[in-house]
């Protein structure tokens, strides 16, 4: 059975080629471009970087950021967010943040639902979530604030927050 051979081969060749997609896609990328604290890529106008003693670590988000800070007192020396509107650093303590606004910055490429080797599981936590981003000023969150949502915080309000969530 000629054709039943082929198959089989073109259907282990398309095994093949989906792992090496997966194994590119997941295994192999650099580094760099991933968040530390949640593996999730970085997108530019949310980043958040921090300063240790032994170099720069970038979170996805404000929020990732945060909980790094959180959970390593003492080890970070400055924080920086980006602002969203011109995507430039600005030091973290003088920004203001608008959290829970409708747009996923950091999520959207995942979503809730998660593929993993015994299935597709949802995910009930998600460290991104509430959303959270950075302004330069109060003015501009505002702005943000009334079309996408959420509430205006400052940077000990924003701590806060991501201590409790
Ligand atoms: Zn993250």
């Amino acid at each position: 059975m000629k054709w039943k051979d082929a198959m089989i081969t073109l259907g282990a060749l398309a095994a093949m080629a989906v792992v090496s997609v997966w194994a590119y896609r997941n295994v192999t990328r650099p580094p760099q471009d991933l968040c530390r604290v949640c593996n999730r890529t970085l997108h530019a106008g949310v980043t958040y970087r921090l300063d240790l003693a032994t170099g720069k670590e970038d979170a996805c988000c404000p929020r990732c950021g945060m909980h790094y800070q959180i959970e390593h007192p003492g080890a970070i020396k400055k924080a920086w967010a980006t602002d969203l509107d011109s995507g430039e650093f600005i030091p973290a303590e003088s920004a203001y943040y608008v959290e829970g606004g409708d747009i996923a910055h950091c999520a959207v490429q995942s979503g809730a639902l998660q593929r993993e080797p015994q299935g597709v599981s949802v995910r009930e936590f998600d460290r991104c979530l509430p959303t959270l981003v950075a302004f330069r000023t109060k003015q501009e969150a505002e702005g943000y604030q009334r079309q996408h949502g959420g509430q205006v915080l400052n940077y000990q309000q924003a701590m806060n927050e991501v201590k409790v969530l």
